[in-house]
């Protein structure tokens, strides 16, 4: 079942959205080259609480960690490590999640480190470019596969690859809701969107082949080719008006802000 939010119940998923736009926005200038990822990890944690947030990530399933951190051909659930070592012209995955008064926001972006090559940069933008084409069918009367859609021909038109295993998702009371949100199929197929849907959308993306194997860590999903793989991701209101971007700073109503207890 898909569950409907209340006017109030996005309010406080539009909190939690601001504070990992926040988290976005400091990452772009914080992340370095000789950085760790664990380094990244305990910012992104620090600044989640300061917000007045709880992480959302850790302890989920047994995962250690407040963000999901993967490097180049890792595509998605990369563990944060003293050990590994951000380096120059890498592609790193960030999948930051949180939550305020028991709502929860989810999204992730792919940030280059220095300079990376012309057709990496576009795979990047591709990855982008197809999570705001899925962005803009969340609008009521709409099909779930036309979501699907969107990603896949957008992708795929670019010579790249569509990664099948992992899939985005309802997102509310719980990080995981129905429905599942696969990144391909058809369109005009799956249920009707309506207004007061929340969903996940999250296109990972593949330079050669969709197959992933997953480490011995149990976690990281690497590209079965060793190929790079990008992923992004925004949590978005279906509402009368179109769809609305909860992690976003941009577009955010004058009114709204992460202070505790000032929802708009
Ligand atoms: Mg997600």
């Amino acid at each position: 079942m898909i569950v409907l939010k209340s006017a109030r119940e996005i309010a406080l998923m539009r909190r939690a959205g601001h504070v990992l736009a926040g988290v976005m926005e400091r990452l772009r200038t914080f992340v370095r080259a000789g950085m760790s990822t664990l380094e990244i990890d305990e910012d992104v944690e620090a600044f989640i609480h300061r917000a007045g947030a709880a992480t959302a990530f850790k302890g989920y399933r047994g995962f250690p960690a407040t963000a999901c951190i993967s490097i180049n051909e890792e595509v998605v659930h990369g563990i944060p490590s003293p050990r590994r070592k951000i380096r120059e012209g890498d592609i790193v995955g960030l999948d930051l999640g949180c939550i305020v008064e028991g709502y929860y926001a989810d999204c992730a972006f792919t940030l280059p480190i220095g300079a990376v090559p012309a057709r990496v940069q576009q795979l990047l933008d591709v990855t982008r470019e197809s999570l705001d084409r899925a962005i803009q069918e969340c609008r009521p009367g709409r099909r779930l596969s036309d979501v699907s859609h969107a990603v896949q021909s957008h992708v795929e038109a670019h010579g790249f690859s569509v990664v099948r295993a992992f899939v985005g998702h309802g997102i509310g009371r719980a990080l995981h809701e129905e429905p599942q949100i696969p990144n391909f199929g058809d369109p005009g197929r799956g249920p009707q969107l309506r207004a007061g849907m929340v969903l996940a959308i999250e296109p990972m993306v593949t330079m050669g082949s969709w197959e992933v194997r997953i480490l011995d860590d149990g976690w990281t999903a690497v590209t079965q080719d060793g190929s790079l793989a990008a992923h992004f991701e925004h949590t978005v209101a279906v509402t009368e008006n179109g769809p609305e971007v909860l992690t976003s700073l941009a577009g955010a109503p004058a009114t709204s802000t992460t202070g505790a207890g000032q929802g708009p």
